[in-house]
């Protein structure tokens, strides 16, 4: 099924976002997680196309056994970043084939190497591009997600003040056509100051946006991997956060408390603004994400049973 139509419903939601493991035991544990995790009732769950194109085969097979094993409805995010057009085509009716309907339409970053995107032969330069394609080829068989910033592009930050508005309203224009060319969700790019995440959907709606927006929630897990994503993605970390980590940045166990704690008190206000659900960003772990949700009270571990038929053995171990 098409997972907007879950979420146009209107009872908050959640979901989970996985990437390719680098390993066959890596594979295998995912499997054994997100199994466990999806019996917390995630609306969906959602599998990442590896930078560059490079684990193509690799995002295909997990998001069937992701369907149609662990039974949870998948989204497949897929990327312009060498994939000509003949390649996007195969890897949708592959996944089209796996009865998948979901798909996050990105235009991908530049391959490992390279500075900046560069359009392979015959494939496309832009995320919007890619929403065309699908639309025209595939009609209305996928629902499609689409990425926003709410702090602009990483690409395209600047210190100039004026500037820097100049380019986020733009931003949000081509967000619009987007939409408009058949985006029906929209998943933001990870953020840990919540009044940008509110202004950046008051500017959605006062441009038109109607879609649901539904915020990335990255929880800080680790004092490094914190530093290297945010990093990475120039998010904007308010002073009192970034204070209090400098302060205990060499006690993993009070970062990672620390972390779940940022991440309820983010989400409840998130909640109150009347966000329609929350997109944990897991990184393949569980229980930051599952901790956070737990005591939003979105996820209740002592009223799950899921039975999955041809797997007794991990249905008996849950109940
Ligand atoms: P686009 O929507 O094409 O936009 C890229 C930038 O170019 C924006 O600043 C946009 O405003 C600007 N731009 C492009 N075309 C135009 C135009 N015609 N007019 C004006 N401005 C334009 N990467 C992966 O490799 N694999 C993943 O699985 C993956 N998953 C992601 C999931 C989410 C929720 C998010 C937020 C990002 C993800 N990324 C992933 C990262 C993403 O691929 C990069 O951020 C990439 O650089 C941009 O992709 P996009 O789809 O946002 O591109």
């Amino acid at each position: 099924d098409k997972m907007n139509e879950s979420i146009k419903a209107g009872k908050t939601f959640f979901s989970f976002e996985f990437f390719p493991p680098r390993t066959d035991e890596g594979v295998e544990n995912l499997f054994d997680r997100q199994d466990r995790m999806a019996s917390f009732g995630p609306t969906f769950c959602d599998i990442t196309w590896g930078a560059g194109g490079t684990t193509a085969d690799l995002t295909l097979d997990i998001a069937a056994k992701m369907q149609n094993m662990v039974c949870v409805e998948t989204m497949m995010h897929l990327t312009c970043t060498n994939m000509p057009q003949s390649e996007l085509e195969s890897a949708l009716d592959k996944v089209k084939s796996y009865g998948i309907q979901n798909i996050l339409a990105l235009r991908g970053d530049p391959p490992k190497g390279q500075d900046t995107f560069e359009v392979v032969e015959g494939g496309f330069s832009c995320a919007l591009d890619l929403v065309k394609y699908i639309r025209n080829k595939y009609g209305e068989y996928f629902g499609i997600t689409v990425a926003g910033y709410p702090e602009a592009h990483p690409d395209a930050i600047v210190s100039d003040a004026a500037e820097m508005d100049k380019i986020y309203w733009n931003d949000l224009h081509y967000l619009k056509e987007k939409i408009e060319a058949g985006g029906e969700v929209i998943i933001t790019q990870l953020f840990y100051d919540v009044d940008r995440f509110v202004k950046f959907v008051k500017d959605c709606r006062g441009l038109g946006i109607t879609v649901p927006i539904v915020p990335g929630i990255m929880p800080i897990m680790t004092y490094g991997g914190f530093k290297r994503m945010t990093s990475f993605c120039k998010t904007a970390i308010p002073q009192d956060i970034s204070d209090t980590l400098e302060g205990i940045k060499d006690n993993d166990e009070a970062v990672k408390a620390f972390g779940i704690d940022l991440g309820v008190k983010m989400c409840k206000r998130l909640l109150e603004e009347g966000t329609p659900g929350l997109h944990m960003y897991t990184l393949n772990l569980e229980s930051a994400a599952v901790g956070i949700l737990e005591q939003l009270g979105l996820i209740n571990k002592k009223q799950i049973a899921r039975t999955l038929p041809w797997r007794p053995a991990a249905t008996s171990k849950r109940q």
